[in-house]
């Protein structure tokens, strides 16, 4: 299967990537997507599809870094997006949870980054939190006339979310937070009622460590555990579901034909 995102740049791994890599594709895990979070993440994601076969990457600026996005900034992504192995534009969005950029600024970073993705025909992983109206009202736009492709990353939303996500074309990235047993919480039902073909698995490591290993650093490998608990959700053997997604994840980012 393939881990759609994953910040395999960030320095929580810079002791032990190697042998993480290796632990990923142990588990069956044959791609990864590596997506920026301001353009110094993004080189790094970018150098690291040139050291790594299996890495493949997304260039952006995640809406805590907004403020950092200015027109210089926003020409060395459209350059960096020119790689062979850049996928997507990501990961952008907005995040009123945090505010860690004001919100006029994400906002502003946001569509100047879904411009960039339309200009150059590229799927866009989007980042929502807390911000769903703001989000769906940019995406709503952004997509009128057709668009190149989406993600929603991490999905935490309710069925109505995911309902016009999906009528718009948009994909589901499914984590970690599926595998959490907590009274309340709605998501696995929202996402056993999704078309199985708008599914993607993702990590999100270092962050969001899948059950059972819930407070440490995650890592792609545990990729595995999202889509067993999904397959378990299905009703599907794990084998049937890999199938497919990673078919739906090809699509998404036009892969090669790995798998
Ligand atoms: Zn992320």
């Amino acid at each position: 299967m393939i881990d759609t995102h994953c910040h395999l740049d960030f320095p929580h791994f810079d002791e032990d990537r190697d042998e993480v890599l290796a632990r990923a594709v142990e588990a069956g895990v044959v791609a990864i997507v590596n997506p920026g979070t301001d353009l110094e993440s993004s080189r790094r994601a970018v150098a690291l599809t040139e050291k790594y076969d299996n890495v493949y990457a997304a260039v952006g600026v995640h809406p805590h870094d907004a403020s950092t996005l200015n027109r210089r900034v926003l020409e060395e992504l459209r350059e960096l997006a020119s790689h062979p192995k850049v996928v997507a534009i990501g990961e952008i969005g907005l995040d009123y949870y945090r505010d860690l950029s004001p919100r006029a600024q994400q906002r502003a970073a946001f569509d100047a980054q879904l411009a960039l993705a339309a200009d150059l025909g590229r799927p866009v992983i989007v980042h929502q939190r807390e911000s769903a109206d703001d989000v769906m009202a940019a995406l709503r736009g952004w997509a009128t006339e057709g668009h190149p492709g989406c993600v929603l990353h991490a999905f935490s939303g309710d069925e109505a979310l995911a309902n016009e996500a999906v009528s718009l074309g948009f994909f589901i990235g499914v984590g970690g937070p599926l595998t959490f047993s907590q009274r309340g919480r709605r998501l696995p039902e929202v996402v056993a009622g999704l078309p199985l073909s708008c599914l993607v698995v993702e990590t999100d490591a270092p962050y969001l460590t899948p059950h059972p290993y819930r407070g440490k650093r995650n890592e792609p490998a545990y990729v595995v555990l999202v889509a067993e608990r999904l397959a378990e959700l299905r009703d599907l053997s794990l084998d049937e579901l890999s199938e497919k997604l990673t078919g739906n994840t090809r699509r998404l980012f036009r892969l090669p034909g790995i798998g």
